[in-house]
């Protein structure tokens, strides 16, 4: 039987230093035993005071982090660590539960980099850390450059797009919210870091409106425009 393939990318990461801060005990052994079984170095905390103390004395690689939390909260925490150039780099994965978008909002717009819905399949956990590890190692491409996914060709130099070698015709606006959702496939971006990324464009933008430019430029992608993810309750994102 051949495994080596699928089990490259585990050796590549491993060694990885991941801090989990969890006040529930049962989620904590659970991920803890996840990812140490993936070969990843764990630390566990369960306040964010705790977590903030050991981030400063031994940055980790990645944050997995709990938003509900005694204390110190999981956004506070994330807020601190995003507004500090020593520890902004690293990359936080919320832990959430249902009912949270709105603090899942909050989070990545505070630059939290993905979450995981409890409850998560290890697997689901797993595939996560190693997408963002991954993403931080190979940083989106540089603003102008061609971007090529799935059967999309985007030139932003030009303007122009191409879905399986055939021209579309997008707006300006529709062309922005594409080409910033394809620079960084697989992340959920919130409808006002879309509106802040293309606001003042063409006219003012509001969250509402994304909806409405996402409809037309799925309607224009024709099959392609499945690739635009609706992230309920949250954003959109590009799939990978
Ligand atoms: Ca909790």
């Amino acid at each position: 039987m051949i495994v080596a393939p699928a089990q490259r990318p585990a050796t590549l990461l491993a060694r990885k230093n991941i801090l989990v801060v969890e006040d529930e005990e049962d989620i904590l052994e659970l991920v803890e035993y996840n990812l140490a079984k993936n070969g990843f170095r764990v630390s566990a905390v369960s306040s964010g005071e705790a977590a903030l103390r050991a981030i400063q004395s031994d940055p980790p690689d990645l944050v997995l982090l709990d938003l509900m939390l005694p204390g110190v909260d999981g956004l506070e925490v994330c807020k601190l660590l995003k507004s500090d150039s020593r520890t902004a780099k690293i990359p936080v994965v919320m832990l959430t539960a249902k009912g949270e978008e709105s603090d899942i909002i909050t989070g990545l717009e505070l630059g939290a980099d993905d979450y995981i819905a409890k409850p998560f399949s290890p697997k689901v956990l797993i595939a996560r850390v190693r997408t963002v590890l991954r993403r931080r190692t190979a940083d989106a491409p540089e603003e102008g450059s061609i971007i090529r996914i799935h059967d999309l060709y985007i030139h932003p130099g030009r303007h122009e797009v191409l879905v399986a070698d055939r021209p579309v015709e997008l707006t300006f606006t529709e062309f922005r919210i594409l080409h910033l959702l394809a620079r960084r496939p697989g992340w959920v971006f919130t409808r006002s870091q879309i509106v802040d990324s293309v606001r003042g464009v063409d006219y003012p933008v509001t969250d509402r409106a994304v909806d409405v430019h996402i409809v037309g430029l799925r309607k224009k992608l024709g099959q392609s425009g499945g690739y635009i993810e609706t992230v309920r309750g949250v954003g959109y994102r590009l799939k990978e």
